[in-house]
Protein backbone atom coordinates (compact mmCIF):
# COMPACT_ATOMS: atom_id res chain seq x y z
CA UNK A 1 0.00 0.00 0.00
CA UNK A 2 1.57 3.64 -0.59
CA UNK A 3 2.32 6.03 2.02
CA UNK A 4 1.73 9.16 1.12
CA UNK A 5 4.05 11.87 2.07
CA UNK A 6 2.15 15.61 2.08
CA UNK A 7 4.50 17.92 -0.04
CA UNK A 8 2.50 20.64 0.91
CA UNK A 9 2.71 20.06 4.37
CA UNK A 10 4.00 23.59 5.35
CA UNK A 11 0.71 25.03 4.04
CA UNK A 12 -1.75 24.59 6.68
CA UNK A 13 -5.10 22.94 5.63
CA UNK A 14 -7.96 25.53 5.62
CA UNK A 15 -9.71 25.74 8.77
CA UNK A 16 -7.66 22.70 10.05
CA UNK A 17 -4.76 23.93 11.09
CA UNK A 18 -3.78 24.63 15.01
CA UNK A 19 -5.55 28.05 15.92
CA UNK A 20 -3.30 28.74 19.37
CA UNK A 21 -7.00 28.80 21.03
CA UNK A 22 -8.26 26.47 23.88
CA UNK A 23 -11.92 26.11 23.26
CA UNK A 24 -12.21 25.88 27.71
CA UNK A 25 -15.36 23.93 27.12
CA UNK A 26 -15.26 23.25 31.25
CA UNK A 27 -15.70 27.25 31.23
CA UNK A 28 -19.42 26.96 29.25
CA UNK A 29 -20.94 26.79 31.77
CA UNK A 30 -19.87 29.18 35.10
CA UNK A 31 -21.69 32.02 34.50
CA UNK A 32 -19.47 33.78 36.76
CA UNK A 33 -16.42 33.31 34.77
CA UNK A 34 -18.13 34.13 31.73
CA UNK A 35 -19.39 37.38 33.13
CA UNK A 36 -16.03 38.02 34.06
CA UNK A 37 -14.27 36.92 30.97
CA UNK A 38 -16.73 38.92 29.01
CA UNK A 39 -15.97 42.37 30.52
CA UNK A 40 -11.96 41.53 31.33
CA UNK A 41 -10.46 44.45 29.61
CA UNK A 42 -7.99 42.47 27.06
CA UNK A 43 -10.91 40.35 25.35
CA UNK A 44 -11.95 40.48 22.16
CA UNK A 45 -15.18 40.31 20.21
CA UNK A 46 -16.53 40.01 16.16
CA UNK A 47 -20.08 39.70 14.56
CA UNK A 48 -20.94 36.85 13.03
CA UNK A 49 -24.16 37.14 10.99
CA UNK A 50 -25.58 34.80 8.33
CA UNK A 51 -22.01 33.10 8.12
CA UNK A 52 -19.97 36.41 7.64
CA UNK A 53 -17.99 38.64 9.75
CA UNK A 54 -16.19 41.82 9.00
CA UNK A 55 -12.47 41.68 7.78
CA UNK A 56 -10.16 43.87 6.99
CA UNK A 57 -6.22 44.41 5.36
CA UNK A 58 -3.26 45.38 7.81
CA UNK A 59 -0.60 47.97 6.74
CA UNK A 60 1.85 45.47 6.22
CA UNK A 61 -0.43 43.54 4.07
CA UNK A 62 -2.05 40.44 6.08
CA UNK A 63 -5.93 40.06 6.86
CA UNK A 64 -7.24 39.91 9.86
CA UNK A 65 -10.88 39.45 11.12
CA UNK A 66 -12.12 42.65 12.55
CA UNK A 67 -12.64 42.53 16.71
CA UNK A 68 -13.38 45.52 19.34
CA UNK A 69 -13.21 45.48 23.01
CA UNK A 70 -16.09 44.24 24.51
CA UNK A 71 -17.18 47.15 25.83
CA UNK A 72 -17.45 48.38 22.51
CA UNK A 73 -19.52 44.89 21.15
CA UNK A 74 -23.36 46.07 21.07
CA UNK A 75 -25.13 43.98 24.06
CA UNK A 76 -26.92 40.63 22.75
CA UNK A 77 -26.77 38.45 26.13
CA UNK A 78 -28.64 36.01 24.35
CA UNK A 79 -26.74 35.14 21.43
CA UNK A 80 -22.87 35.54 22.71
CA UNK A 81 -20.54 32.76 21.88
CA UNK A 82 -17.54 31.77 23.88
CA UNK A 83 -14.73 30.74 21.27
CA UNK A 84 -12.33 30.50 24.08
CA UNK A 85 -8.75 31.83 25.28
CA UNK A 86 -5.40 32.03 23.62
CA UNK A 87 -2.27 31.53 25.67
CA UNK A 88 -1.57 35.11 26.34
CA UNK A 89 -4.82 34.71 28.41
CA UNK A 90 -7.13 36.60 25.58
CA UNK A 91 -10.49 35.35 25.48
CA UNK A 92 -12.43 35.35 22.16
CA UNK A 93 -16.75 35.82 21.71
CA UNK A 94 -18.83 35.89 18.40
CA UNK A 95 -21.97 37.97 18.92
CA UNK A 96 -24.94 36.23 16.60
CA UNK A 97 -26.46 39.34 15.24
CA UNK A 98 -29.00 39.83 12.19
CA UNK A 99 -26.50 42.06 10.42
CA UNK A 100 -23.11 42.96 10.57
CA UNK A 101 -22.07 46.64 12.24
CA UNK A 102 -21.32 49.20 9.72
CA UNK A 103 -18.03 50.49 9.85
CA UNK A 104 -16.25 53.35 8.11
CA UNK A 105 -12.60 51.78 7.46
CA UNK A 106 -12.55 52.11 3.21
CA UNK A 107 -11.10 48.15 3.42
CA UNK A 108 -13.42 46.66 6.02
CA UNK A 109 -15.71 44.00 4.29
CA UNK A 110 -18.25 41.09 4.56
CA UNK A 111 -16.25 37.74 3.97
CA UNK A 112 -18.19 34.52 4.48
CA UNK A 113 -15.67 31.46 5.10
CA UNK A 114 -14.95 30.66 1.14
CA UNK A 115 -12.99 33.48 1.16
CA UNK A 116 -11.86 34.65 4.47
CA UNK A 117 -10.16 31.17 4.65
CA UNK A 118 -7.97 31.51 2.37
CA UNK A 119 -7.34 34.98 3.68
CA UNK A 120 -6.98 34.92 7.41
CA UNK A 121 -4.66 33.39 10.15
CA UNK A 122 -5.57 30.33 11.03
CA UNK A 123 -6.36 31.77 14.46
CA UNK A 124 -8.89 34.06 12.87
CA UNK A 125 -10.02 31.21 10.55
CA UNK A 126 -10.41 28.67 13.40
CA UNK A 127 -12.44 31.28 15.24
CA UNK A 128 -14.96 32.30 12.67
CA UNK A 129 -15.06 28.87 11.30
CA UNK A 130 -16.48 27.76 15.10
CA UNK A 131 -18.60 30.83 15.25
CA UNK A 132 -20.19 30.16 11.49
CA UNK A 133 -20.64 26.18 12.75
CA UNK A 134 -22.35 27.60 15.92
CA UNK A 135 -24.82 29.74 14.10
CA UNK A 136 -25.93 27.26 11.27
CA UNK A 137 -26.60 25.04 14.09
CA UNK A 138 -28.58 27.63 16.05
CA UNK A 139 -30.74 29.17 13.70
CA UNK A 140 -31.60 25.71 12.45
CA UNK A 141 -32.28 23.95 15.94
CA UNK A 142 -34.65 26.83 17.62
CA UNK A 143 -37.45 23.93 18.30
CA UNK A 144 -37.34 20.61 20.37
CA UNK A 145 -36.75 17.33 18.36
CA UNK A 146 -38.48 15.98 21.15
CA UNK A 147 -41.61 17.97 22.15
CA UNK A 148 -41.35 20.98 19.91
CA UNK A 149 -41.33 23.59 22.26
CA UNK A 150 -39.04 26.77 21.69
CA UNK A 151 -35.21 25.81 23.19
CA UNK A 152 -33.34 28.44 24.42
CA UNK A 153 -29.72 29.27 24.52
CA UNK A 154 -27.18 27.93 27.03
CA UNK A 155 -23.23 27.00 27.65
CA UNK A 156 -21.96 30.40 25.96
CA UNK A 157 -23.68 29.10 22.35
CA UNK A 158 -22.95 25.13 23.01
CA UNK A 159 -26.08 23.56 24.01
CA UNK A 160 -30.26 24.63 23.73
CA UNK A 161 -32.03 23.68 26.54
CA UNK A 162 -35.70 22.70 26.31
CA UNK A 163 -38.08 24.48 29.29
CA UNK A 164 -40.69 22.30 28.17
CA UNK A 165 -38.83 18.60 28.25
CA UNK A 166 -35.64 19.56 30.25
CA UNK A 167 -33.68 18.26 26.49
CA UNK A 168 -30.56 19.36 26.00
CA UNK A 169 -29.53 19.54 22.61
CA UNK A 170 -26.16 19.48 21.57
CA UNK A 171 -24.56 21.00 17.93
CA UNK A 172 -24.26 18.28 15.18
CA UNK A 173 -21.71 17.77 13.59
CA UNK A 174 -22.49 15.62 10.12
CA UNK A 175 -19.55 13.14 8.96
CA UNK A 176 -19.18 13.06 5.28
CA UNK A 177 -16.21 11.51 3.04
CA UNK A 178 -13.90 12.70 0.43
CA UNK A 179 -11.84 10.61 -1.52
CA UNK A 180 -9.09 10.97 -4.26
CA UNK A 181 -9.53 7.08 -5.92
CA UNK A 182 -6.80 5.79 -7.81
CA UNK A 183 -6.13 2.91 -10.12
CA UNK A 184 -3.68 0.13 -10.53
CA UNK A 185 -2.07 2.80 -13.38
CA UNK A 186 -1.92 5.36 -10.25
CA UNK A 187 -4.43 7.69 -12.31
CA UNK A 188 -7.00 9.70 -10.41
CA UNK A 189 -10.98 9.63 -10.37
CA UNK A 190 -12.29 12.69 -10.47
CA UNK A 191 -15.93 13.76 -11.29
CA UNK A 192 -18.31 16.78 -12.35
CA UNK A 193 -21.12 17.31 -10.07
CA UNK A 194 -23.91 18.26 -12.23
CA UNK A 195 -24.66 21.66 -11.07
CA UNK A 196 -21.14 22.50 -11.26
CA UNK A 197 -19.38 24.90 -14.10
CA UNK A 198 -18.47 23.62 -16.97
CA UNK A 199 -14.82 22.23 -16.75
CA UNK A 200 -15.05 22.44 -12.75
CA UNK A 201 -13.66 18.78 -11.62
CA UNK A 202 -12.68 17.04 -8.09
CA UNK A 203 -12.70 14.44 -5.92
CA UNK A 204 -16.27 12.65 -5.43
CA UNK A 205 -17.43 13.06 -2.00
CA UNK A 206 -20.62 12.02 0.28
CA UNK A 207 -22.15 11.72 3.50
CA UNK A 208 -21.86 8.83 5.89
CA UNK A 209 -25.35 7.18 6.54
CA UNK A 210 -26.63 5.83 9.63
CA UNK A 211 -25.32 2.68 10.80
CA UNK A 212 -22.61 3.05 8.04
CA UNK A 213 -18.53 3.16 8.72
CA UNK A 214 -16.53 5.66 6.83
CA UNK A 215 -14.41 3.00 4.96
CA UNK A 216 -18.35 1.69 4.29
CA UNK A 217 -19.01 5.20 3.33
CA UNK A 218 -15.70 5.83 0.80
CA UNK A 219 -17.04 2.40 -0.89
CA UNK A 220 -20.80 2.93 -1.27
CA UNK A 221 -20.02 6.15 -2.24
CA UNK A 222 -17.67 5.68 -5.13
CA UNK A 223 -19.57 2.93 -6.66
CA UNK A 224 -23.41 5.01 -6.30
CA UNK A 225 -21.40 7.78 -8.33
CA UNK A 226 -18.94 6.35 -10.68
CA UNK A 227 -19.50 2.54 -10.75
CA UNK A 228 -16.11 2.54 -9.51
CA UNK A 229 -14.82 -0.38 -6.78
CA UNK A 230 -12.55 0.29 -4.33
CA UNK A 231 -10.48 -1.72 -2.15
CA UNK A 232 -7.78 -0.02 0.43
CA UNK A 233 -9.14 3.17 1.46
CA UNK A 234 -6.36 5.46 3.73
CA UNK A 235 -7.43 8.05 5.94
CA UNK A 236 -5.49 11.53 5.40
CA UNK A 237 -7.17 14.07 7.06
CA UNK A 238 -10.06 15.78 8.27
CA UNK A 239 -11.82 19.82 7.58
CA UNK A 240 -14.58 21.50 9.44
CA UNK A 241 -16.83 22.26 6.79
CA UNK A 242 -19.67 24.16 8.10
CA UNK A 243 -22.01 24.15 5.04
CA UNK A 244 -23.95 24.20 6.86
CA UNK A 245 -22.75 21.52 9.66
CA UNK A 246 -20.21 18.77 8.04
CA UNK A 247 -16.78 17.39 9.08
CA UNK A 248 -15.24 16.38 5.52
CA UNK A 249 -13.24 13.21 6.22
CA UNK A 250 -10.56 12.97 3.96
CA UNK A 251 -9.51 9.65 2.16
CA UNK A 252 -6.77 8.23 -0.83
CA UNK A 253 -8.71 5.35 -2.20
CA UNK A 254 -7.50 2.36 -4.38
CA UNK A 255 -9.68 1.33 -7.25
CA UNK A 256 -9.89 -2.31 -8.03
CA UNK A 257 -12.35 -1.61 -11.45
CA UNK A 258 -11.76 0.97 -13.46
CA UNK A 259 -14.61 0.54 -15.62
CA UNK A 260 -17.08 4.22 -14.94
CA UNK A 261 -20.34 4.34 -15.38
CA UNK A 262 -21.75 7.53 -13.74
CA UNK A 263 -25.30 8.20 -11.81
CA UNK A 264 -26.24 11.14 -13.73
CA UNK A 265 -27.98 12.31 -10.81
CA UNK A 266 -24.83 13.97 -8.45
CA UNK A 267 -21.79 13.60 -10.93
CA UNK A 268 -22.58 14.16 -14.44
CA UNK A 269 -19.47 12.85 -15.96
CA UNK A 270 -16.09 11.45 -14.31
CA UNK A 271 -12.97 10.85 -15.76
CA UNK A 272 -9.41 8.79 -15.19
CA UNK A 273 -6.23 11.52 -15.60
CA UNK A 274 -2.70 10.44 -15.28
CA UNK A 275 -0.80 13.36 -13.67
CA UNK A 276 0.18 14.48 -17.50
CA UNK A 277 -3.42 14.46 -18.79
CA UNK A 278 -4.28 16.85 -15.70
CA UNK A 279 -1.51 18.89 -16.01
CA UNK A 280 -2.20 19.66 -19.80
CA UNK A 281 -5.92 20.06 -19.43
CA UNK A 282 -5.20 22.76 -16.25
CA UNK A 283 -2.76 24.70 -18.72
CA UNK A 284 -5.36 24.14 -21.64
CA UNK A 285 -8.28 25.53 -18.97
CA UNK A 286 -10.17 22.33 -20.30
CA UNK A 287 -10.21 21.41 -16.39
CA UNK A 288 -10.63 24.00 -13.76
CA UNK A 289 -8.75 23.52 -10.63
CA UNK A 290 -10.56 22.73 -7.49
CA UNK A 291 -11.57 25.36 -5.07
CA UNK A 292 -8.69 26.57 -2.88
CA UNK A 293 -10.31 25.84 0.65
CA UNK A 294 -11.21 22.67 0.17
CA UNK A 295 -9.28 19.71 1.25
CA UNK A 296 -10.37 18.06 -2.00
CA UNK A 297 -7.28 20.53 -3.73
CA UNK A 298 -4.90 18.99 -1.14
CA UNK A 299 -5.95 15.71 -2.01
CA UNK A 300 -5.39 16.04 -5.63
CA UNK A 301 -1.97 17.80 -5.03
CA UNK A 302 -0.93 14.77 -2.44
CA UNK A 303 -1.48 12.57 -5.67
CA UNK A 304 0.21 15.14 -7.71
CA UNK A 305 3.67 15.16 -6.01
CA UNK A 306 3.70 18.84 -6.33
CA UNK A 307 1.52 21.99 -6.24
CA UNK A 308 -1.19 21.68 -8.67
CA UNK A 309 -0.21 24.25 -12.05
CA UNK A 310 -2.22 27.00 -12.39
CA UNK A 311 -4.70 28.08 -15.06
ZN1 LIG B 1 -38.54 19.45 24.61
Amino acid sequence: MTTWTDHSADRPLTFSAPSGIDRSAHHRLDEAWLAAAWSHPTTRVFVVSGGQALIDDTPDGRTELITTPSFEAPLTEAHRYYLGTDDEGVSYFALQKDSLPGRMDQSARPAGLREAGLLLSPRDAGLLVHAVALENWQRLHRFCSRCGERTVIAAAGHIRRCPACGAEHYPRTDPAVIMLVTDEEDRALLGRQVHWPEGRFSTLAGFVEPGESIEQSVAREVFEEAGVVVGDVEYIASQPWPFPSSLMLGFMARATSSEIQVDGEEIEEARWFSREDLRAAFESGEVLPPYGISIAARLIELWYGKPLPKP
